[in-house]
């Protein structure tokens, strides 16, 4: 069988869980091991060394997981199940952060960094010097093989949120856990993958938007600037917990960043 009929056969299996997606998804399997070419032989063994794949995918195992990288800001980026799957969502976030660097404004903080991904795309894409943080020694794990993978260096500190952070920071970045207990009770199959400590933020989803609030003049500059990102209903409460709070909106128009300036 030749891989395009293979590619189509899979995406058949896939439409349950990956619905208009099944298509690229069976291309990404298959590209993963190894089957780029569509008209490349695909023996019956080759087809069935895929199906514990395909398995994983249709319990709901998001594809990330199953390949073990995913991109973001255009960068790969190794992931499991100790860090959330970077979602295109906060590049927007990225693409703040960047417009605020220069060769004077660049030591920034990615606060509950995980997979490692905004801190990594403004080091390697902006020049930033980078401190990354997790309460997750896994989390800082997978940040450090990310970096080498793309060819930049942190600093690299385990902290609970900024207890353990020292410092003077031109730009804070963070996405935080901002579930609420409700999202979390009606997470669909997905997201029961993904790693609790990095979604769920409190009864309300605000706890870490409190915490940062009461804290971050520790450790950001006058004049630097705290980058969040928020769930699409949270802007009115995070806007509430600063003075100074302006709102971005992702690229499908949600309420996504707060972007906060120092000035006191
Ligand atoms: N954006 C993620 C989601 O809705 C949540 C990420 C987070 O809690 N920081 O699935």
């Amino acid at each position: 069988m030749i891989v395009r009929k293979a590619e189509l056969s899979i995406a058949k299996r896939l439409a349950a869980v990956a619905g208009e997606d099944a298509q690229l998804e069976a291309k990404f399997l298959l590209q993963a091991n190894g089957f780029h070419s569509p008209y490349q032989e695909l023996s019956e063994t080759d087809a069935r060394a895929l199906d514990p794949l395909i398995e994983r995918r249709l319990a709901g195992e998001p594809l990330a997981y199953i390949l073990g990288e995913w991109e973001f800001y255009g960068l790969p980026f190794y992931v499991d199940r100790t860090v959330l799957i970077p979602r295109p969502d906060t590049e927007c976030l990225v693409e703040a952060a960047l417009k605020l660097l220069d060769a004077e404004h660049n030591r920034v903080l990615d606060l509950c960094c995980g997979s490692g991904c905004i801190g990594i795309a403004l080091a390697a894409c902006g020049g930033a010097k980078v401190t990354a943080s997790d309460i997750s020694s896994d989390a800082l794990d997978m940040t450090e093989r990310n970096a080498r993978r793309n060819g930049v260096s942190l600093e690299l500190i385990r902290s609970d949120f900024l207890d353990a952070i020292d410092g003077e920071f031109d730009l804070i970045v963070c996405n935080p856990p901002y579930l609420t207990r409700a999202d979390m009770d009606g997470r669909d199959a997905s997201l029961r993958y993904e790693p609790e400590l990095a979604l769920y933020g409190g009864e309300d989803g605000l706890a870490f938007y409190r915490r940062l609030a009461n804290e971050y003049t520790r450790v950001l500059k006058k004049g630097g600037t705290l980058l969040l990102e928020i769930g699409m209903t949270q802007r009115e409460a995070v806007e509430a917990l600063f003075s100074n709070a302006e709102c971005m909106l992702d690229y499908g128009g949600r309420a996504r960043v707060i972007t906060v300036k120092r000035n006191d």
